[in-house]
C-alpha cells in the first residue's frame, strides 16, 4: 500500500472530531428518561450511565471517581498521551482554530479575517461555556431559563467565567496550555513506563534522514522528534505522515519515524506487562463493585433525627411522648406510597402519631415526615425504638429512634 495511503493525520483527526462530538451531545442523550452523564444540581444526584447515584451514596461516588482515575492511568501507562493527541477538546479547540486562520489568511484581508476569527472564538466559548452547564443542568432546562431571563446567579457566574476562561485560551494559550501546565499532562509523564506507547525515530533507519525538516514543521507541539522522546509529544502522529510522504518521494517503502511500545534502543517493551495487568484487574473489580452496589442497594432509605424544635413529653396516663423527624429518600425509578410502623418492644406499647400511613414520594425525592413516637409506660431511662419502613407491606429499610425521658 502507497505510504501516503496510510496516513495517521485524518484517522486522527476524525477521531478527535467525534470525541468532541461525543462530549458535546452526551448531555443530549438518554437512557431509561435519565441523562447518560450528568451531575444534577437541583437533586444532586449523579447519573452515570443508566445508573442513578445520589451525593448522599457517597461510596458510588467514591467508586465512580476511582474508576475514572484507574482508566485514565490504565489509558496512559499503555497508550502513553493518546489522550491529548487523539481525544481531548483542547486539542481539538487549537486544531479547529489553526485551521480557520490559516483559511482566513488566504481568503480575506487580515483586519476582516482577525474580526471573523474573534467573532467565532467568542461564538465556540459561549458554545463550550453551555455544553460545561448541560453536565449540570439538562440542556432544555439551560436554555429555558436563559431565554426566560432566569438564569439564575450560579449559572450566569459559571456561563460568563467560564466564557472568558475559554475565549482567554482560545486568543492567548492553546497550545502552550498542553506543553506547560496541563495537569493531566504533568500526571502522565509520571506513569509512563518502558513500554509506553510513544514515537520516535527508526533507530534501524536514521542514518536515512535527509534532514529535510519535514517533521518539525508539522509538528503541532514544535518538537523535533529525532532528538528522541519527549514530554511534549501527544502521539499524533503528523511527525510520522510528513516524513513517510518525504520517503515515498524518494522512492523508498517505509518513512523513519514510528510507534513503537518502549523505545527500540532499549529493546522495545510489551504492552501487556504487570501494570498494565494490575490496572486492568483493579478496573474490572470496580466495575464489578459498582454494578454489585447499585444492583443490590435499597430502594429507599430512612433516617431519623430527635426533632430541634421540641422535646419530651410526659402524659398524665403515664406514657411518654417524643418528638422526630424522618428523612425518607425514594431511590427508585417511579413513586411510592410508604408506611412508617415501630417495632413491638416487650413490656411496652408504642404508636407512632403524625402523617406516618400512605407517604407518597415521588422518585428520586427526599422527603422530611414529622411525628411522635408515644410509650407506654414511660421509660425511665433512654429508650431506643426501631422504625420500620414499609411500602406495599415489605420492610424496604429501617432506623432507630431513641426516645428520652423529660
Ligand atoms: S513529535 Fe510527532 S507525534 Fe509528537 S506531537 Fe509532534 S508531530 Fe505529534
Ligand atoms: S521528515 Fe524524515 S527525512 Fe525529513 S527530517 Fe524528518 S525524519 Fe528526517
Amino acid at each position: 500500500m502507497k505510504l501516503a495511503r496510510r496516513r495517521i493525520w485524518p484517522k486522527r483527526t476524525i477521531t478527535i472530531w467525534f470525541a468532541s462530538l461525543f462530549i458535546l451531545v452526551l448531555p443530549f442523550v438518554k437512557a431509561g428518561g435519565d441523562s447518560l452523564l450528568r451531575l444534577d444540581a437541583s437533586t444532586r444526584t449523579l447519573f452515570f450511565f443508566g445508573a442513578r447515584v445520589r451525593v448522599e451514596e457517597f461510596y458510588l461516588l467514591l467508586i465512580v471517581v476511582l474508576l475514572s482515575v484507574f482508566f485514565f492511568l490504565f489509558v496512559t501507562v499503555v497508550f502513553g498521551r493518546v489522550w491529548c493527541g487523539w481525544f481531548c477538546p483542547q486539542s481539538a479547540f487549537s486544531d479547529i482554530f489553526e485551521y480557520l486562520e490559516k483559511k482566513l489568511a488566504k481568503y480575506a484581508p487580515p483586519v476582516l479575517a482577525r474580526i471573523i476569527i474573534y467573532l467565532l472564538m467568542a461564538l465556540f466559548s459561549f458554545l463550550v461555556a453551555s455544553n460545561l452547564i448541560w453536565y449540570f443542568i439538562p440542556p432544555d432546562e439551560y436554555f429555558r431559563r436563559l431565554f426566560s431571563g432566569e438564569a439564575g446567579e450560579v449559572v450566569t457566574i459559571s456561563l460568563v467565567s467560564i466564557f472568558l476562561l475559554v475565549l482567554f485560551d482560545l486568543v492567548f494559550v492553546r497550545r502552550k496550555f498542553c506543553k506547560t501546565v496541563c495537569p493531566y499532562g504533568r500526571i502522565q509523564l509520571m506513569v509512563m513506563n518502558r513500554s509506553t506507547l510513544t514515537l520516535e525515530m527508526n533507530p534501524d533507519l536514521a542514518g536515512l534522514c535527509i534532514k529535510c525538516g519535514a517533521c518539525v514543521r508539522k509538528c503541532p507541539m514544535g518538537i523535533d522528534i529525532r532528538e528522541g522522546v519527549q514530554v511534549e509529544c501527544i502521539n499524533c502522529g503528523r511527525c510520522l505522515d510528513a516524513c513517510r510522504d518525504v520517503m515515498e518521494k524518494l522512492k523508498r517503502k517505509e518513512g523513519l519515524i514510528h510507534y513503537t511500545f518502549g523505545r527500540s534502543s532499549s529493546g522495545g517493551g510489551r504492552p501487556v506487562n504487570a501494570t498494565s495487568m494490575l490496572l486492568a484487574a483493579v478496573i474490572i473489580l470496580l466495575v464489578s463493585l459498582f454494578l454489585f452496589s447499585i444492583k443490590n442497594r435499597a430502594e429507599a432509605t430512612i433516617t431519623i433525627r430527635q426533632s430541634v424544635s421540641a422535646g419530651s413529653r410526659k402524659l398524665p396516663d403515664g406514657s411518654l411522648i417524643n418528638f422526630f423527624n424522618a428523612y425518607i429518600e425514594n431511590r427508585g425509578r417511579k413513586p411510592l406510597a410508604f408506611n412508617l410502623e415501630p417495632l413491638p418492644l416487650q413490656g411496652y406499647r408504642i404508636m407512632l402519631l403524625g402523617p406516618v400511613r400512605d407517604i407518597r414520594i415521588s422518585e428520586n425525592e427526599n422527603r422530611k415526615i414529622d411525628f411522635m413516637i408515644k410509650i407506654y409506660p414511660s421509660p425511665g431511662l433512654p429508650q431506643k425504638v426501631k422504625v420500620l419502613l414499609r411500602n406495599e407491606g415489605v420492610i424496604v429499610a429501617s432506623a432507630t429512634a431513641t426516645l428520652l425521658s423529660e
